[in-house]
């Protein structure tokens, strides 16, 4: 089928009707969809039921999507283009309810049927297109810029495969792949009219234009073709209805004519599947990629559907002159991941719109800027060149173009230091040359951020110093958050109520107003009554993760007990292990009669391991297992236990942080870039145990350290002692080590499974250990101590609980967003108004 965009809009230049929100219509709008749309009449299944839930929603988002959409195709309007190869979105029915402010009235709706609300939205598959707190801050962002009001278009990929189901058996770790897409998804509309073509393979060929200016064409390419698909972004009772534009790759209609004709008619249309693999599913590593081809072929694919796309808009809005371009236009990268589009705007700009370089590079510089993650080197992209060359020739050649001219500004700058040079090159040399895909993005753009202040103080101070040496004022931060909307208002029902009965409801949209809290927090005989209603809420919410527990893991976690919890990717840096050595140690005290004083703990562990990352794998393993040894000795009891909570993804945080007591923010300092999930536990009032990494330096200033359990070496210090790093003299020392090691050592955990635990224990006790997680075992175990006897005072506790909440204003992504918008994309914040008022 051929779209012709003309008319496309001929067709659709109507504004749609705003829809009424009374019961009755939004009652017979449902079994429109129910009956007429799907075709149900008697009993159906279930996710029918959410899918006609979730289309009377979309209806009823229109207008204003519609609305948005024209207000921002005003050629005065700056956009912002947020580019992410992941949005962990979970799921979106609840979300948009809080928005639209629809919940009484669908509770109305449902009132004499046999379903509730609730259970609809369980129908819903969580939109899992990331792995972890990168995917999750994208999603995040999203929400606050729809809520602010900010023109921010998002683009990503349309995996048919989202980050896969994880089950536990036998302890270890299962992958099941994730068809979300299965039963179809009722947000999302297709806009084949706008589809992109996207080259690949060939070769480049020169030539001389009318002007006899040398040109290049890039030839013989495989194409594939890329379709949007559109997700609803809703601002929060405000008429904003933002875009996520989703590619989905699929063949061209175009046979391979030669292999056609040669009688290989099935391997020619075959072929075509090749294609649509580069979106069919998401790599489920959380830090490090491993240079597969595909992977690169879907950095590309977004890179080039995106930018073609915003190109596409602002040519159709008025956009001709160039030089204008980066007035109206901005790009953000998240991550490296989509920094190929450096070089593919100079593409687009040279090759088909027939700028010069030096022009192409100014538009370019002005318009692109760039998020960096993470401080692991190994976690920074490289490129093969030969893969490089074999798969996008011309985006090579401007490449190595690129870095030329930076190699020769290096030269100006700094003469003679050659070995400056080699540092800073795009190209790093070798047996196989590499593409540096960091380096391009910050070659590449006007502004480089890191993600919390000690994270970008030490990218400016050590992996890219040689990049801030040149350009300072390229260098910027811009903490991290998350959308209150979705981590208070609708994960914790209980705290938006008892909150808003004392401060009003403004926080939901301007979280600085949570401060107010404060004046409550006290504890006074004025402020005993609150007091009482927080512990009720929090009871609450530990109820319901109990219940939760008890499903996912057969065990019964008792609500008077400290809930403990620690969720996020499995990974060493994160520290799991320390948890783990530290129940280890609380169940040798049991064991040991060490019991005075007791505070009765439930302890969660959950995340998601790479599956390819080993001692990932067994750390899943090892935790199952002290589990098992802990959960089944009658002499623990009530004191101690201890699960791994199978499947974490957004769905099950948002049942998850509103129960906790405890926040596990564990990392080795200087590891965690940012850390979101601290965030979302200190929202809920939980307290952290934490080291000063990340964002929790941020969570600790802002509530104070007598509200937080700080331990641990500082960056500074983990750098100093690596050199003399010795694990061996901490176990000889401590004898509660000693007795953790000796008990892990014996195979106490593992009798039936000798041996498998090696590989953690070697890691631990090696003097290389990068995590050097023995050097904060006793200061975390003091930690600990501390943390029981805050526990002990339930009213300090409850106080240091509501002290958590109230100053967690910060943390918000409207603040964080605003800031992008304040110093990074300049833009305007555009009304949409209601429909009722025009
Ligand atoms: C917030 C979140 C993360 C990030 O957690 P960190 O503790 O910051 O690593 C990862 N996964 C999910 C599902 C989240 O909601």
């Amino acid at each position: 089928m051929k779209y012709s965009n003309s008319n496309a809009e001929m067709l659709c230049s109507l504004r749609p009707e705003p829809l009424s929100n009374e019961p009755e219509k939004l009652q017979r709008d449902y079994l429109h969809y129910l009956n007429r749309h799907y075709g149900r009449f008697l009993g159906c299944d279930s996710y029918y039921i959410y899918s006609a839930m979730a289309l009377v929603l979309r209806d009823r988002l229109t207008t204003n999507w519609h609305d948005t959409w024209v207000a921002y195709k005003d050629s005065s309007v700056k956009r912002a283009c947020y580019m992410s190869l992941e949005y962990l979105i979970g799921r979106s029915l609840g979300n948009h309810i809080l928005n639209a402010d629809l919940g009484p009235a669908l509770e109305k709706l449902l009132m004499n049927r046999a379903v509730s609300l609730e259970d609809i939205e369980e129908r819903e598959p969580d939109a899992g297109l990331g792995n972890g707190g990168l995917g999750r801050l994208a999603a995040c962002f999203i929400d606050s810029c729809a809520t602010l009001q900010l023109p921010v278009v998002a683009y990503g990929l349309r995996y048919e495969y989202g980050m896969f189901r994880q089950k536990i058996e036998n302890g270890r770790q299962i992958e099941e792949p994730d068809h979300w897409l299965r039963d179809g998804n009722p947000w999302e509309i297709e806009r084949p009219e706008y589809t992109a073509t996207i080259k690949f393979g060939g070769r480049t060929e020169e030539y001389y234009d009318a002007d006899n200016i040398k040109k290049v064409h890039w030839v013989e390419t495989q194409d594939v073709l890329a379709i949007p698909y559109d997700l609803p972004v809703s601002g929060y009772k405000n008429n904003t209805v933002n875009t996520l534009r989703l590619w989905k790759a699929t063949a061209t209609d175009e046979f391979n004519l030669d292999e056609f004709n040669a009688g290989s008619y099935t391997e020619a249309v075959s072929e075509k599947n090749n294609a649509e693999h580069i979106t069919m599913v998401l790599y489920p590593n959380d830090v490090s990629e491993n240079g597969k081809v595909l992977r690169l072929r879907q950095q590309y694919f977004l890179a080039s559907a995106t930018l073609q796309d915003v190109i596409r808009i602002w040519e159709k809005t008025g956009g001709e002159d160039y030089s204008k371009f980066p007035d109206q236009n901005v790009f953000q990268m998240n991550d490296t991941h989509p920094t190929i589009a450096v070089a593919e705007l100079m593409r687009i700009l040279i090759d088909e719109k027939g700028l010069e370089w030096d022009q192409a590079w100014d538009v370019t510089t002005k318009t692109m800027a760039y998020t960096n993650h993470t401080l692991l080197p190994e976690a920074l992209e490289k490129w093969p060149v030969p893969m490089f060359e074999q798969l996008l020739p011309r985006l090579l050649e401007i490449i190595y173009q690129i870095n030329a001219r930076f190699l020769e500004l290096i030269s100006m700058k700094w003469p003679g230091d050659t070995d400056r040079q080699r540092r800073m090159s795009i190209i790093e040399e070798g047996g196989v040359k590499h593409v540096r895909m960091a380096y391009l993005a910050i070659v590449g753009s006007f502004s480089v951020n890191g993600v919390a202040a000690l994270h970008s103080r030490l990218l400016a101070e050590g992996l890219f110093h040689d990049f801030y040496d040149l350009w300072p004022e390229k260098f910027n931060n811009k903490t991290n958050g998350v959308t209150p909307r979705r981590w208070i208002a609708y994960a914790n029902p209980a705290m938006k109520q008892l909150v808003s009965e004392k401060i009003g409801e403004n926080w939901i949209s301007d979280l600085s107003e949570i401060e107010r809290l404060k004046a409550f927090a006290p504890d006074t005989p004025e402020n005993r009554e609150f007091h009482q209603a927080w512990r009720d809420m929090k009871r609450q919410n530990k109820q319901r993760l109990a219940n939760l527990v008890e499903t996912n893991c057969g065990v019964i976690f008792n609500v008077d007990s400290l809930f403990d919890i620690q969720v996020k990717r499995i990974h060493e840096y994160k520290r799991q292990l320390l948890n783990v050595l530290h129940v280890i140690h609380l169940y040798n005290r049991i064991k040991a009669g060490d019991t005075e004083g007791w505070v009765n703990r439930c302890v969660l562990i959950g995340g998601k391991a790479a599956p390819g990352y080993q001692l990932a794998k067994q750390t899943i393993k090892l935790i199952n297992n002290v589990a098992h040894m802990i959960n089944d000795d009658p002499a623990v009891g009530e004191r101690l236990k201890l699960v791994y909570y199978s499947n974490y993804g957004v769905t099950a945080m948002e049942a998850i942080a509103p129960g906790a007591d405890l926040s596990e923010q564990v990392s080795t300092a200087g590891k965690e870039a940012s850390g979101t999930g601290n965030m979302k536990f200190m929202m809920n009032g939980a307290i952290t145990i934490g080291t000063y990494d990340g964002a929790n330096i941020e969570i600790l200033e802002a509530v104070g350290e007598e509200n937080f359990f700080l331990f641990g070496l500082r960056a500074e210090e983990v750098e100093e002692q690596r050199h003399h790093y010795n694990p061996q003299s901490f176990i000889d020392t401590d004898e509660d080590l000693k007795a953790v090691m000796n008990l892990l050592e014996s195979g106490y955990f593992n009798l039936q499974e000798p041996g498998i635990f090696n590989d953690i224990i070697n890691s631990l006790k090696s003097p290389h250990d990068p995590w050097m997680t023995l050097a904060d075992f006793r200061s975390y175990i003091d930690a600990q101590h501390a943390v029981e006897q805050a526990w002990r005072d339930q009213e300090e506790w409850t106080k240091m609980s509501i002290l958590n909440t109230a100053s967690s204003g910060f943390f918000s992504t409207d603040r964080t967003m605003l800031q992008y918008n304040e110093d990074i994309w300049k833009l305007k914040q555009i009304p949409v108004h209601s429909p009722v008022d025009v």
